[in-house]
């Protein structure tokens, strides 16, 4: 489940190793995964990239001519590789780019449904399809944040998680950032004081960081997260079970403890089985 974390850390990784070389060729792709027709793919053949830049959970690689932006969302089990010449590769790539020299950028997605996509635009176009995103969450000001907050009736999770808000913050991060921020999941973002919006704003900077220099090292979920998807585990700060509240789409992990002045939270999956 690529958030901001995972997809800078790969961000970073490819950023030199793609501009190496120009494209030879553009595809093949699935025809679920590709997003646009025009500009045709083969536009980018004979193009070099200048380098892999990031915009929330998106990755953006524009051609070093400035004509055109191929655009990568892994949704949630999208999977971006370089492999180098002559390495064997998946033999039905949801996408792939082959550059001179044999190295090939390699899109795959397990699975029938095919959710992660691929955009090849014009500058323009690339501008008007990222227009509804938030400004990235890593590096975000106080008062930027505060700004944000002013106003915001929702609670404190799911506003992290809106990408209009803010961008590149999902499920897992909301989590991890509101532990160390020692704020309730459900605390309504609009009713934060100073004090409360500094912690929040240096839980954001700080778990980001976190994450990418976890990523970086090629650790895995279990190893990266302290709270999310860690049910009944002790809280790494005061060793209190680690407790849930289930919803349809996502699962809010919090200390009861640290977050929420020792009450636990229905657990709404839970209660409507009960009922
Ligand atoms: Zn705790």
């Amino acid at each position: 489940m690529p958030e901001l974390p995972e997809v800078e850390a790969l961000r970073r990784s490819l950023d030199g190793p793609v501009s190496l070389a120009p494209i030879e060729r553009a595809g093949p792709a699935h025809l679920a995964t590709l997003k646009t027709v025009e500009p045709p793919l083969r536009a980018l053949e004979g193009r070099r990239l200048a380098g892999a830049r990031r915009r929330g959970k998106r990755l953006l690689f524009a051609t070093d001519d400035g004509e055109l932006m191929l655009m990568v969302h892994l949704m949630s089990a999208g999977r971006l590789r370089l492999l180098a010449a002559r390495k064997r590769g998946p033999a039905a790539p949801a996408f792939q780019l082959t550059f001179v020299g044999g190295a090939r950028l390699v899109l795959t997605e397990p699975g029938k449904r095919k959710r992660a996509g691929v955009w090849l635009l014009t500058p323009a176009a690339a501008e008007q399809e990222l227009a509804h995103l938030g400004p990235d969450a890593l590096g975000l000001s106080a008062a930027a944040l505060a700004h944000l907050c002013r106003g915001e009736r929702r609670r404190l999770h799911g506003f992290l998680r809106d990408q209009r808000v803010l961008t590149g913050i999902g499920r897992a991060w909301a989590n991890e950032i509101l532990h160390t921020a020692k704020l309730s999941p459900f605390a309504l973002a609009s009713e934060l004081d100073a004090e409360a919006l500094g912690r929040l704003g240096e839980a954001i900077e700080s778990e980001l960081e976190r994450g990418i220099a976890l990523r970086g090292q090629g650790l895995s979920d279990e190893d990266v997260y302290r709270v999310h998807g860690k049910l009944g585990r002790p809280c790494y700060v005061c060793g209190t079970p680690i407790a849930r509240v289930a919803f349809e789409e996502h699962t809010v992990f919090y200390c009861p403890h640290c977050q929420t002045g020792g009450r636990k939270l229905a657990d709404r999956r839970l209660s409507r089985l009960l009922r």
